[in-house]
């Protein structure tokens, strides 16, 4: 692979604020660097059909603050098989794109990976999704709004479980991780959190409910993450409710108001920190990574690392919800 002249960029799974902010990044860093940007619309969907389209400096402005992605995103059944990466890879040729840059999770990233290793192809990867559960990087874009999100949401129906005093089961995303959960609970001072990472014991959260939870408070907040292997939020407030007629429980399922909103000051950093990380790292002639931050430094990770390797909680915080909800 010659000089990189013409960089490509795409937004792919699930959408996440912040995106804009990177899809800004890439297309200005390319075009600073003296390269072309090229936007694909629809994730791998639009690799494979050709809804590809030259982005100038002024396609990008005013998208910084919005949700959502203007490139949209799609889950393509076709890019998973080697016929569809075969047509994506003629689409490549067809625009001249000698480099690409996905934004997405590991879906994204196994995608990006494969297509790496049929065809001569540079791709580095930027993490883009609420969940944050990619390995090699501290953050991924949209964790930090979606945070914040459950944390306006939490602070509004804490008002009305006090009023009432009423015990809530609070469902947040984060599919097979707990990294929303966890970090939201601490945040809006949850009396309990459920992650999936750690195997919910019933009995555990009886136990604190009957010593700490109804001699002592008013109101209660309980964080159950989607994934959650005790069945989810509901399953468990009927379990409780089951065992104590006394309680007053309530479930919400915040669901996907967790998506949507403008980024928040961190997650426009990071992802312009990112983008314009991808874009040096493509003119680096690297490819097949994934641009992240460890402890405030742009790291590269090897897509086989970023997706293999699962990324832990962090206990202190675990350690954290249950010293502070006595
Ligand atoms: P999120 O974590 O937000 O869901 P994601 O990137 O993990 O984001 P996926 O739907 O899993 O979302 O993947 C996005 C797209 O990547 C898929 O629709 C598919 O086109 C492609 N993809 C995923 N896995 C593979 C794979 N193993 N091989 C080829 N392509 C894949």
């Amino acid at each position: 692979m010659g000089k990189i002249k013409n960089i490509g960029v795409l937004t792919s799974g699930g959408d996440a604020p912040g995106m804009n902010a990177a899809i800004r990044a890439v297309v200005r860093a390319a075009i600073y660097n003296g390269c072309n940007a090229y936007g694909i619309y629809y994730g791998y969907e639009g690799l494979v059909n050709g809804d590809i389209r030259r982005l100038e400096s002024h396609d990008v402005s005013n998208i910084i603050q919005r949700g959502g992605t203007i490139l949209k995103t799609a889950r393509c059944k076709e890019f998973r098989e080697a016929e569809g990466r075969a047509k994506a890879y003629e689409q490549i040729k067809k625009f001249n794109l000698d480099g690409l840059v996905v934004i997405g999770g590991d879906g994204t990233f196994s995608g990006a990976r494969e297509l790496c290793q049929e065809y001569d192809v540079h791709i580095v990867g930027i993490p883009g999704t609420i969940d944050n559960d990619l390995y090699g990087t501290d953050y991924t874009i949209g964790y930090d709004t979606a945070v914040n999100t459950v944390v306006e949401a939490v602070d509004k129906i804490r008002d009305t479980a006090s009023a009432h005093n009423r015990l809530f089961f609070i469902e947040v995303m984060g599919r097979d991780a707990g990294f929303i959960a966890l970090r939201s609970a601490v945040a809006t001072g949850a009396e309990a959190v459920l992650v999936p990472e750690i195997q919910t014991d019933v009995n555990d959260l009886d136990k604190y409910l009957e010593h700490d939870y109804k001699p002592h408070k008013s109101s209660g907040i309980v964080i159950v993450a989607e994934g959650d292997k005790s069945g989810g939020a509901y399953m468990i407030a009927e379990q409780i409710a089951e065992r104590h007629p006394e309680y007053d429980v309530r479930v919400t399922v915040l669901g996907h108001i967790q998506r949507g909103g403008s980024p928040s000051a961190f997650d426009r950093v990071t992802a312009s920190t990112l983008g314009v990380a991808a874009v040096d790292a493509l003119l680096d002639n690297q490819t097949s990574i994934m641009v992240g931050i460890m402890n405030k430094d742009i790291v590269h990770v090897p897509f086989n690392k970023a997706i293999k390797n699962s990324k832990p909680l962090n206990h202190n915080l675990l350690g954290l919800t249950e010293v502070l909800s006595i």
